[in-house]
């Protein structure tokens, strides 16, 4: 199993300081490596909550997150800084390329912690551009690509370290319908061809169904569709 959640509870104090909120509530969720599962429910339900929770942005109240077998609650500082680099890749809604880097650089920047062959790290970044079809934009800047085309190459900065595990909060949130449909191809296509596990949030049911299984967050727990 890739990734194992038992019993996670998170609450949130409203800014007044008086209530907590609960918004998981004992949360369990098994993924096998190689499985994509969306994960729906309205907004503000906490799927969010999930996402950085497992991929160590924001921590549990209680509970355990286990990837690949490490629990990340119990990784050190210099460790989970390295867990979040290498061990998930995260795409946003928001794509949070830097503006003032080409797209080849973008998708470098989550290498340069790492002590690694700068030629091969190219090489793979290059690769990987080609296959979400940006192969000729790797010189052009954030601002010179439509929507989708910045989604895309935050894809490929996500694979760059060969995550076993990609998070997807609301990729396709920001695009209209045909960007957001290839957006979900290429998804599929990286769990199908190449084994990506696959853990997207959406609140889109069309979208949703394209993964292999498909939960929903009803009051804090996770529940099949
Ligand atoms: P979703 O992704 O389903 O829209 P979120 O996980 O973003 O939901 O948020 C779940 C709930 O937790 C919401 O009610 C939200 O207002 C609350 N929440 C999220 N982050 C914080 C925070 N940092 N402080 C206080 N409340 C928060």
């Amino acid at each position: 199993m890739l990734l194992e959640i038992q019993k996670l509870t998170k609450s949130y104090r409203a800014t007044d300081g008086t209530e907590a909120i609960a918004v998981l509530r004992d949360l369990d969720l098994q993924v096998d490596a190689g499985e994509s599962v969306s994960i729906i429910g309205p907004s503000g339900s906490g799927k969010s909550t999930i996402l950085n929770i497992i991929g160590a942005l924001d921590r549990a109240d209680s509970g355990s997150v286990k990837v690949d077998g490490r629990e990340v609650e119990k990784l050190s500082e210099a460790n989970l800084a390295t867990y979040r680099n290498t061990s998930v890749g995260f795409i946003f809604q928001l794509h949070h390329l830097l503006p003032q880097c080409t797209v080849l650089e973008n998708v470098l920047v989550p290498t340069l912690a790492l002590k690694r062959d700068n030629a091969a790290a190219r090489v793979r970044a290059e690769e990987l551009l080609a296959s979400v079809g940006l192969q000729h934009r790797l010189h052009h800047k954030p601002g010179q690509l439509s929507g989708g085309e910045r989604q895309r190459a935050a894809v490929a900065r996500a694979l760059i370290n060969e995550p076993k595990l990609l998070l997807a909060d609301e990729p396709t949130g920001a695009l209209d319908r045909d960007s957001a449909a290839r957006l979900i191809d290429l998804l599929v296509e990286l769990n199908t061809k190449h084994g990506i596990t696959l853990l997207m949030v959406t609140h889109a049911l069309d979208l949703s169904r394209r993964m292999k299984r498909v939960l929903e967050l009803r009051d804090g727990q996770l529940v099949a569709v």
